[in-house]
C-alpha cells in the first residue's frame, strides 16, 4: 500500500474504520516532522509489529514557549512523506492547525508530579501542550500501540503517566535513541548548527559517556559523577542550563548511583537548545569478592 496523506480527523477515521472492523492492529507515530533516523526508527518498529502505520506530522504550538523557535522549526513535508512511505508507513496524517486547535478549543491536560522538574521546570507549560495533543492524536487515531524516543525521556514518562491515569487503551513502547556517527543525538533542531555548534555539540554525549565511566570505576556519589560531565561541558564552553541524576520513574534527585539513575541533561548550543540522557547503571551492592 502506498502512502496516504490525511488532513482532517473526519478523512481519517474513514481510512481506520475498516482497519479496526477488520481487527488489524493500528501502530501510532506522533511527530513534529523534519524526519531524520530516530523518527525512521520508530516508523520501522511500529511497521514491523503492526497491521497498518499511522504517522502524525504536527509542529504542535501550544508545546512552543513565546520566545521558542515555533516559526523556525524546520517543515519539509514532502521529504517527510518520501521517507515515511520508505519506512513503511501507511497513512501520514498532517492536518493544519485549525483541525486540531478550531476556534473555541479550550480544554488542555496537566500531567502532574513527573513535569515538576527538567524540561518541564526551564519550559513552562511545554508538557500540557505535549500532554494535550498526544491525548488528543491518541483519540483521533485510537491505535493499538504508539511509539515515542528514550531521547525524550522525561516526555516519554508524561506519556506514560497520562495513559495510566486517564485510561487510555494504548500500549506505550519506548525506542533507543538514535545517534549520528560521533554520538550526537539525532535532533529535528540539529539542522540549527553550523559546522563550529555541530562540533561543539557532540559534548553532550561526550558529558554522558565521562559520567558513564566514572561509575563503571565505582563512583557513586551523584554530585562527583555530574562533576565529571559538567567538566567535559565546560572543556567545551558549554554552560548547561541542567545536569540532574534523577530516579528513573521518578524524576527526583538522587544522592547516590544505586541501580539505575537517569542522567539528563540540556545545553545551548549555538543557536539550538539541545537535550540527550542516558541510563547509568550501578549494581546495588559491591559483589562479595571470589572466594
Ligand atoms: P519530534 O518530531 O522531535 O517531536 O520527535 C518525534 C518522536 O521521535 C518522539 O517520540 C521523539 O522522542 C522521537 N525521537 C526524536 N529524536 C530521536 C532519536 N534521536 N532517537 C530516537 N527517537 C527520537
Amino acid at each position: 500500500m502506498s502512502l496516504q496523506i490525511v488532513r482532517s480527523v473526519a478523512e481519517l477515521r474513514a481510512v481506520l474504520r475498516p482497519v479496526r472492523l477488520s481487527e488489524r492492529s493500528i501502530g501510532l507515530v506522533p511527530t513534529m516532522g523534519a524526519f531524520h533516523d530516530g523518527h525512521r526508527s520508530l516508523m520501522q518498529r511500529a511497521a514491523e509489529c503492526n497491521d497498518l502505520v499511522v504517522v502524525s506530522l504536527f509542529v504542535n504550538p501550544t508545546q512552543f514557549g513565546r520566545d521558542e523557535d515555533l516559526s523556525k522549526y524546520p517543515r519539509n513535508e514532502a521529504r517527510d512523506a518520501a521517507i515515511a512511505e520508505a519506512a513503511g508507513v501507511d497513512v501520514l496524517f498532517a492536518p493544519p492547525v485549525e483541525e486540531v486547535y478550531p476556534d473555541g478549543h479550550a480544554t488542555s491536560i496537566s500531567v502532574g508530579g513527573v513535569t515538576d522538574s527538567l524540561e518541564g521546570a526551564h519550559r513552562p507549560g511545554h508538557f500540557d501542550g505535549v500532554a494535550t495533543v498526544v491525548a488528543k492524536l491518541f483519540n483521533m487515531v485510537q491505535p493499538d500501540v504508539a511509539y515515542f524516543g528514550q531521547k525524550d525521556a522525561q516526555q516519554a514518562l508524561v506519556i506514560r503517566k497520562l495513559v495510566r491515569d486517564l485510561d487510555i487503551p494504548v500500549r506505550v513502547e519506548i525506542c533507543p535513541t538514535v545517534r549520528e556517527a560521533d554520538g550526537l543525538a539525532m535532533s529535528s533542531r540539529n539542522a540549527y548548527l553550523d559546522d563550529h555548534d555541530r562540533i561543539q555539540a557532540v559534548a553532550l554525549r561526550r558529558a554522558l559517556d565521562a559520567a558513564e565511566r566514572v561509575v563503571e570505576r565505582g563512583e557513586r556519589d551523584a554530585e562527583q559523577v555530574s562533576a565529571a560531565a559538567r567538566a567535559v561541558l565546560a572543556e567545551h564552553a558549554i554552560e548547561p542550563e541542567y545536569v540532574a541524576l534523577v530516579g528513573p520513574e521518578t524524576l527526583t534527585p538522587v544522592q547516590r548511583v544505586d541501580g539505575e539513575v537517569l542522567m539528563a541533561l540540556a545545553a545551548r548550543v549555538g543557536p539550538a537548545r539541545l537535550i540527550d540522557n542516558t541510563i547509568l547503571s550501578a549494581p546495588d551492592a559491591t559483589p562479595e569478592p571470589a572466594a
